[in-house]
């Protein structure tokens, strides 16, 4: 897995279309790390801490979940360290795990292909709740550096977190910018709030779940392309 260094505290592992395996974030601190997402399974958390290692980086204490979908919150099962999501995400974590109990986890398989792709070895669908659950913002002293964590209004689904490291300029706005799963129809007056809310940040270097980095100039045209 190939790990991309954004800042002089910040780096992101590559997204991949073929699992639909999306961006983790990973933000090193003079006393702990954070990491953004916990990817799709144990076997995604597993390679983005062996590429970790190979950095010489120390494995995230905390990792901050952008949003409910399987592919950013189902590794959080076998992360290092604490969870934290917001209030209806982690909701949202349990209704799917009530779903997945009582309806079998075929209904899981059969949302996406690239679902069945990420778990083609057998390997469990473990769905658990966050260790630390917020309303809005969760404010996160990492030393030396800092992350905000912040709910917004979004096109994508309701439950959408920001993670902003001020000191860096960089932002990890996980899927918010895209359409609802699996039309990718984007209501027009969510995505104009949260446009508004992104370019209300101070940041150079913005990251979405499913891309590279782009600048604040680039939000506007890719706000209003992304599916
Ligand atoms: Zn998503």
């Amino acid at each position: 897995m190939e790990l991309i260094r954004l800042s002089e505290r910040v780096w992101y592992s590559m997204f991949e279309e073929e699992r639909d395996r999306p961006c983790l974030g990973y933000i090193k601190g003079d006393r702990w790390s954070l990491a953004v997402d916990a990817g799709h399974s144990a076997a995604h958390v597993r390679e983005f801490y062996e590429a970790l290692e190979k950095e010489g980086l120390p494995l995230p204490a905390l990792t901050a979940i952008t949003h409910w979908h399987w592919d950013h919150a189902f590794g959080m099962h076998s992360i290092a360290g604490l969870s934290a999501a917001n209030v209806r995400t982690n909701q949202y974590l349990m209704d799917f795990a009530d779903l997945v109990r009582t309806e079998g986890v075929q209904k899981f398989f059969d949302l996406d292909p690239s679902i069945r792709k990420e778990y083609a070895s057998g390997e469990p669908v473990v769905i658990v709740p966050a260790d630390i659950v917020f309303d809005d913002r969760l404010d996160l002293d990492l030393g030396g550096v800092t992350a905000q964590l912040s709910t917004c209004i979004s096109p994508h689904t309701d439950d959408s977190t920001l993670v902003f490291v001020p000191e860096e300029k960089v932002l990890f706005v996980g899927d918010s910018i895209g359409g609802v799963f699996p039309s990718w129809e984007k209501d027009p007056e969510k995505a104009e709030a949260l446009l508004r809310t992104l370019m209300a940040y101070d940041a150079e270097q913005i990251l979405h779940g499913h891309g590279l980095a782009f600048s604040r100039e680039e939000l506007p045209g890719i706000l209003a392309d992304e599916a």
